[in-house]
């Protein structure tokens, strides 16, 4: 994605980001100037263009606003924490929009952080060691439990874009978090689906899913002993595939820590069979889990969602919000079984 640049057209900065509800259906956007100025190393078909100073290399620490979160200290850290400094929220006030009315807004209130993943320059996390992918684990989880803590109430976010083409604008690996004041739309939709399963058949609907999954096996990427990397079956990407603990957990960041370097080896060896196996994809994932304010719950089950971007999204998934995958998901789950990591 680049940044947006269009020399005649003056856009007037406004004071505050701004969260607004489509007047039709629950959907949501934000409108944040904020965003207009940040650097861009990737230019449309070209390699990168790397900035003179990369903000998030060690040493380079005062080209970025003070740390919230550093492990294991400041000067020899693994994994950096620092607000974004072009964020796409801000502030915390969060005045939520009101309930009525065609035109609801509320202020885009809220954390905007980059988790640097690293302290070298490396644009992959697949060639992070799998213990260094346990540390961004246990930074996840510590923002998170910080969200946790504030008022009004957090809706986080945490995402990774890895290449251009999957909307990276540094190269350097780093993940990000956006906190917003109202419930993420797409999450929300799979909370309010979990309940609604829950309701019916009162059991949670991802334990259910493992549970067939692990009976059928044709989508099952690997097994650990407490975690499961499954080629979704209605999968949007080729070859998008979630990991989920086996046994039923609302929350990331209530991962025991025992788990968290298998998870972080499960993540490394899921990473590494997309990289060889798809030449090294641009991709997403992000972390859905429940809201870190809310109480452990039975009818909603945390996991991470990988999707390599090698196919676009075009008119008709926009119109429809239905993707076309070329690649059937028990196919693109034997190729990646196959490939040695
Ligand atoms: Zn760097
Ligand atoms: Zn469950
Ligand atoms: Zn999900």
């Amino acid at each position: 994605m680049l940044a947006f640049h269009v020399p005649e057209f003056r856009i007037e900065p406004l004071s505050r980001p701004e969260l607004r509800k489509d007047p039709i259906i629950d959907r949501w956007v934000i409108i944040s100037t904020d965003r207009l100025g940040r650097p861009v190393e990737f230019v449309e078909d070209g390699p990168a263009q790397p900035l003179a100073r990369c903000p998030f290399c060690r040493g380079h620490e005062a080209l970025t606003p003070p740390a919230t979160y550093v492990s294991p200290n400041e000067e020899s850290w693994l994994v950096r924490v620092v607000p974004n400094t072009y964020p796409a929220v801000r502030g915390r006030t969060g005045r939520v929009a009101a309930a009525t009315g065609l035109f609801q807004n509320a202020e885009a209130a809220g954390l905007h952080e980059v988790i640097i993943a690293c302290p070298h320059h490396e644009g992959s996390l697949s060639r992070l060691p799998p213990l260094h992918l346990a540390e961004l684990v246990l930074a996840f989880q510590a923002r998170l439990r910080h969200l946790g803590m504030l008022e009004p109430p957090q809706f986080p976010v945490i995402f990774n874009n890895q290449g251009p083409a999957a909307g990276a604008s540094l190269e350097h690996a780093h993940a990000q978090l956006i906190s917003l004041p109202i419930p993420p739309s797409l999450m929300a939709r799979e909370w309010q689906a979990g309940e609604r399963y829950y309701r019916d058949q009162g059991r949670c609907v991802f334990c259910d899913l493992i549970e067939a999954e692990r009976s059928r096996g044709e989508r099952v990427v690997e097994e650990s002993d407490r975690f499961i990397v499954l080629s979704a079956y209605a999968a949007r990407f080729p070859a998008e595939c979630w990991i989920l603990p086996k046994r039923h957990q609302s929350h990331f960041e209530r991962i025991e820590p025992s788990a968290v370097p298998e998870l972080g080896e499960v993540f490394s060896r899921l990473l590494r069979r997309l990289d060889r196996g798809l030449r090294q994809p641009p991709l997403n994932f992000y972390v859905h889990s429940s809201p870190p304010f809310a109480a452990e719950r039975e009818d909603y089950h945390w996991h991470l969602e990988i999707l390599p971007r090698l196919t676009g999204i075009a008119g008709f998934e926009w119109a429809a919000d239905v993707n076309i995958n070329p690649v059937p998901p028990e196919q693109a789950a034997a190729y990646l079984r196959s490939i040695e990591v």
